[in-house]
């Protein structure tokens, strides 16, 4: 049977998967599910809340085209639909998951256009030799601009320096959600045939040189409690078969003896268990104990390596530690650091960009990753899985190379309207940003720059805050470049609670002339815990849990005045705002700022002697 494997590439929101699910519907690959079942590449609920696909997932259709399909006609091909994340934090997913398809479908919005995250992932794709068929999505809306789109994609390949054939690229015209993908824009009717037919005609079919000596590349980890670590990749040359001696190539160059169990491939939504795999098809391999990204599957008589894939070395770190506030264990399940380890442990097994390492103390973890969302995701399912924990602030991690200090480095694109691009400007700046273009776009201005990653952090909920929440952002990892300047902190300082209790409507009150509120009242509060933003810069010890002193005469004043609404803080959004000094504290039912030492008497010591040994380095040094 004729073979495609195609990636799909989409900006988040442009309706991916909803196309993707009306073509399993309509080559029938649903017939078997539950009816109304939808929405089916990201299946993580979490990643549907946030609209990021984080784990790419591979599904297949088979599909028989009918009478009137040209060369195809009455043929049945078997096509591969891989998803590539929609969140650059994972570039070198997107790489290795590219590497699999031999074409490329991009998904763009009829109204919204090419994005900057369809932007990182089309470079990639076209390094790799990926010729694109574009799919302009959402045509049933009625303030589509499918023609100016086609421009813009075409401006975008230009400028990613595609070749005369990537840019003779063919268009198809899709609603996802009505169910039709058409190379005639005028066409509506029911049906994605043209897009199936467009896969089959312009996607190179695989090299299927299946009387070669087997290889295959291990692009994925998969992990099942039963059957332990599944490698999943393309074979490239030759037939693996259930039950066959292999060899396997390490990344050391080292080659290894093993056997593999089972074969498995892609059908639908899952994986079927299948005798064999031919040279071209995806598969899902069993029962080859350590098998890691990059290694190549050989004949055990011929080896063969091909390149390794690479997987991209994390860029932030986070120091993981135990919940030993004063509230632990009242709201998780799982609190020790026994428990906490063997989680992370779990993580790292299907969680490939993710390290983990002893921290300073026995209780700590140094987790680090590529970015603060994958950071940001993990903990986020953590804590929904009843875990309770503390983590430091995020920290870039710097490398040298060639002997010159670097950092990570991002592109970042900013929509905004006009009235606050002054300020997000000023923003970009004030952070190290380095801006290349600012363009009008209807009434909202573009902004792209580029800027340390370490000036990212915190950035989104400041830019938020002098927008007035207009500014849309995204952002990528472009490399690392030698270390810049520092990058100011945060400009405001604290309110720090000096007393344990429930926060009160009187103490609020009269905080909250003084900053921000991060506490409502009824809320737990214990010394240390941040309980608002200062509106200058140095930190506060407050009251937040005093009770109105006990007077005979009503006061008619405070019970009309009312209290300004707290700032409700995100996992994300704390993670990005606390200092050195400070921690969030983590469990299912809430997300606190707390500081590192607790009370008072013991911070301000530590204080000092900070002071004084820096004072002490600086005589030194005179
Ligand atoms: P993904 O993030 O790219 O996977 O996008 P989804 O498939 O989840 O769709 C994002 C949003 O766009 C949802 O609110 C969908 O209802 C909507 N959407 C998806 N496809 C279409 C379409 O063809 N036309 C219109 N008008 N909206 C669509």
């Amino acid at each position: 049977m004729p073979l495609r494997n195609v990636a799909i590439i989409a900006h988040v929101d442009h309706g991916k998967t909803t196309l993707v699910d009306a073509l399993l519907k309509q080559a029938g690959a649903f017939k078997a599910s539950a009816p109304g079942q939808e929405c089916v590449m990201d299946s993580n609920p979490l990643e549907r809340e946030r609209g990021i696909t984080i784990l790419a997932k591979n599904c297949a259709v088979n599909y028989t085209f009918g009478p009137d399909a040209g060369e195809v006609a009455g043929q049945e091909f078997r096509i591969n639909i891989l998803d590539t994340p929609g969140h650059a934090d994972f570039g070198g997913e997107v790489e290795r998951v590219l590497r699999m398809a031999d074409g490329c479908l991009l998904l763009v919005d009829a109204l919204e256009g090419p994005m900057p995250q369809t932007r990182f992932v089309l470079g990639k794709a076209l390094e790799l030799g990926l010729k694109p068929i574009v799919v302009i999505n959402k045509c049933d809306r009625p303030d589509g601009r499918p023609s100016a789109v086609i421009d813009e994609v075409f401006d975008l390949l230009v400028d990613l320096g595609a070749d005369d054939i990537a840019l003779d690229f063919p268009v198809v015209y899709a609603s996802g959600r009505s169910g039709w993908a058409h190379r005639d824009i005028d066409v509506r009717d029911n049906g994605v045939h043209d897009l199936f037919r467009v896969i089959a005609e312009r996607v190179p079919a695989p090299q299927e040189d299946v009387s070669a000596p087997l290889q295959a590349l291990v692009t994925n980890l998969d992990y099942s409690e039963y059957v332990g670590r599944i490698a999943i990749g393309r074979v490239y040359k030759g037939v693996l078969k259930a039950g066959q001696q292999v060899a396997v190539s390490k990344a050391d160059g080292t080659v290894k003896k093993a056997r593999v169990l089972k074969v498995n491939r892609f059908e639908g939504l899952g994986r079927r268990d299948v005798s064999e795999i031919r040279a071209g098809d995806l598969c899902a391999i069993e029962g080859v104990a350590d098998i890691e990204i990059g290694d190549t599957i050989m004949d055990p008589d011929n080896h063969a390596p091909m390149a390794r894939v690479k997987v991209d070395e994390p860029t932030l770190h986070m120091v993981f530690r135990i919940n030993d506030g004063p509230m632990v264990g009242k709201e998780g399940k799982f609190v020790t650091t026994r428990q906490i380890a063997e989680r992370l442990e779990r993580e790292l097994r299907g969680n490939v960009a993710l390290r983990v390492s002893p921290g300073d103390s026995a209780d700590e973890f140094r987790v680090s990753g590529r970015g603060l969302l994958h950071l940001g995701v993990l903990l986020e399912n953590m804590r929904r899985e009843g875990y309770e924990l503390t983590v430091g602030k995020p920290e870039v991690i710097e490398r040298e190379i060639d002997g010159v200090r670097s950092e990570p480095f991002e592109r970042v694109s900013i929509d905004t309207d006009s009235s606050s691009m002054g300020s997000a400007l000023e923003l970009l700046g004030s952070r190290g940003g380095e801006i290349l273009k600012v363009d009008q776009r209807g009434a909202r201005m573009h902004i792209e720059a580029d800027i340390p990653a370490r000036g990212l952090i915190g950035f989104r909920t400041r830019l938020l805050n002098v927008t007035a929440g207009e500014a849309v952002m995204h952002h990528s990892f472009i490399g690392y470049r030698p270390a810049s300047g520092s990058v100011k902190k945060r400009q405001n300082g604290v309110m720090v609670g000096n007393e344990a209790g429930t926060a009160t409507t009187y103490a609020l009150l009269q905080l909250c002339e003084r900053g921000i509120m991060f506490v409502q009242p009824g809320d737990p509060v214990y010394e240390g815990m941040v309980v608002g933003e200062n509106a200058r810069d140095n930190d506060l010890v407050v009251n937040a849990v005093r009770l109105k002193p006990f007077s005979n005469v009503r006061d008619n004043k405070e019970a009309t005045v009312v209290l300004k609404a707290p700032r409700l803080l995100s996992l994300e959004a704390a993670l990005e705002y606390i200092e050195e000094d400070e921690l969030v504290e983590i469990t299912p039912s809430a997300v606190r700022m707390r500081k590192r030492i607790l009370r008072e008497s013991a911070r301000r010591r530590a204080e000092r002697s900070a002071r004084d040994r820096a004072a002490a380095v600086a005589g030194a040094d005179d």
